[in-house]
């Protein structure tokens, strides 16, 4: 089974957020499970220099539209999988970020980039540029491979495709010009091709022109066919629903492990729970707060965006840091609201908060490692991320009941806990890993806040929960049987795709 995994980012040579978390992983995972998959990345400056150390190799040059595109193959780092990263300047002759400039500015050419982007990635399943290589099938991931489906679909033998939504709420839109300058099939101009409202959409395009659509985990392929979560698109995807299916991503447990990991100061398992403190206690110093092991640590990493839940965390900690024994870490970057909003509050409460504004992995894994509880109120998340790593690290998430988070969270009930509290639950019957909360409102996380700090004053009650979430299995073996299963039935199925023979 040959796979041409198509995606902007794959940790560790280009990352923005989870989408480059999956990117990396599972090729990783589907390379284990017997599949021949390739990497297709563009050649950021900074990916090249990334990938240089494992090598690299020219291994095609051609000209597409007037320009000088290069292929150079090298392999992601600690594995054997194949990356052909293509060049083009606007990837490869640019400073900044792997979208948009030093100011959060979108390149003005994202369009154009993903554009060439996509067609390489036509070329290349195709065996067109000389690579040697057929694609049996061609994996696409968010908008911008959109055009990858619709490119394909033109040609009368293809390989299969599927097209994944890490999030929906990036649709690639551009205008009617772009689609007019890009000199596409007239007929893709259409509300039920790729135009989107008077607009153009390279997302709208993987969704109507794959052959089956897989989203990060079911809670949000079923939340995505609704109006409430389907930014617009819901008519489509439940146009789609036959072909629509979740598949939850897995963690990289070899890098999320606190039993191994280098940025912690102590390693520790479900057996050597107690250094976890050591940890905590590290992270207080780190983050210039007062040392103090009974105090309830609360942490947050992430995107300081609307997302994630950031208007409603930043009135619901202040009142629960005015009237508890808490406090609390964040890291992230953002828009300048929730970034001063964090920093006011920081200015509130010196002695109960740090925010760290920026991208620091270190710091990141050290959160995740030191604090009690994780606060994820995400509005929308289609799979996230941190609240798996939370688990594997013996730190309880509190999260919105929402997407990804209802699928990988198991929440003690309000119930449970009066139980636990009246004697009626013993400890040995709890198995839950975290807290979800039904609304999306501050009203409701500060709720929560609450119970985590009566939970956390109850040591065996807190300890089972942490020991239960690190006994979970996040990592990629199981979404990766998912998606070698989809692999084969679609490959198995009658359509006018081709199996490869080269
Ligand atoms: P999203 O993809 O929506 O940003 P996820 O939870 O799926 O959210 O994944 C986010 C990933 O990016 C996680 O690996 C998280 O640790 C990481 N991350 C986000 N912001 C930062 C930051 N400021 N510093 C370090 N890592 C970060």
């Amino acid at each position: 089974m040959k796979i041409l995994f198509c995606c902007s980012e794959a940790y560790p040579l280009a990352k923005t957020g989870g989408l480059g978390d999956v990117g990396g992983a599972l090729p990783r995972a589907l390379l284990k499970q017997g599949a021949q998959v390739k990497l297709l990345l563009p050649a950021y400056a900074s990916a090249l220099a990334k990938a240089r150390p494992n090598g690299l190799k020219l291994v095609a040059e051609f000209e597409l539209h007037e320009q000088t595109i290069k292929i150079w193959q090298s392999r992601l780092a600690g594995s054997r999988v194949t990356v052909w990263l293509v060049d083009h300047e606007t990837f490869s002759a640019r400073s900044g970020g792997l979208y948009g400039d030093d100011t959060g500015q979108d390149w003005h050419d994202n369009a154009w980039r993903f554009y060439l982007f996509s067609k390489v990635a036509e070329l290349i399943a195709c065996n067109q540029v000389g690579l040697e290589w057929q694609a049996d099938l061609v994996h696409c991931n968010d908008w911008q491979t959109g055009l990858i489906p619709a490119l394909l679909s033109e040609r009368k033998q293809r390989p299969k495709t599927i097209f994944t939504i890490h999030n929906l709420a990036y649709r690639g839109l551009f205008d009617q010009a772009t689609f007019h300058a890009l000199n596409l099939p007239g007929h893709w101009w259409h509300h039920e091709a790729m135009e989107f409202w008077g607009d153009f959409s390279y997302l709208k395009a993987g969704l109507v022109f794959s052959d089956k659509i897989t989203t990060v985990s079911p809670s949000y392929a079923d939340e995505i066919q609704t109006p409430e979560f389907g930014c617009g698109l819901e008519g489509v995807l439940a146009n789609r629903k036959a072909d629509l299916l979740g598949i939850t991503n897995g963690i990289d447990d070899k890098i999320w492990n606190p039993g191994t990991d280098p940025h912690l100061g102590q390693h520790y398992n479900r057996r050597s729970l107690a250094k976890k403190q050591l940890n905590k206690a590290e992270l207080q110093k780190e983050m210039g707060l007062p040392v103090q092991a009974d105090t309830l640590l609360l942490g947050f990493v992430g995107r300081l965006v609307e997302q994630k839940g950031l208007s409603i965390i930043l009135p619901a900690l202040d009142a629960f840091l005015a009237s508890h024994d808490a406090q609390f870490v964040a890291l992230g970057s953002g828009q300048a609201e929730y970034e001063a909003g964090l920093q006011a509050l920081q200015a509130k409460y010196p002695e109960q908060i740090t925010v760290k504004l920026g991208y620091d992995e270190g710091v990141s894994h050290r959160i995740e490692a030191g604090v009690d509880a994780f606060l994820m109120p995400s509005l929308f998340e289609p799979c996230g991320l941190n609240q798996m790593y939370s688990q594997r690290y013996g730190t309880l998430p509190l999260c919105h009941y929402v997407g990804g988070l209802r699928d990988t969270v198991v929440n003690l009930s309000d119930s449970q806990l009066n139980g636990y509290l009246q004697g009626s639950l013993s400890v040995e019957s709890i198995d839950e890993t975290g807290f979800l909360f039904g609304s999306a409102t501050s009203e409701a996380l500060l709720a929560s806040l609450q119970k985590v700090h009566s939970c956390f004053m109850q040591k065996p009650l807190w300890s089972k929960m942490q020991k239960n979430g690190m006994a979970q299995d996040f990592s990629w073996n199981a979404s990766c049987e998912g998606y070698v299963e989809l692999y084969e039935q679609l490959l198995a199925s009658k359509t006018d795709a081709i199996r490869a023979t080269a």
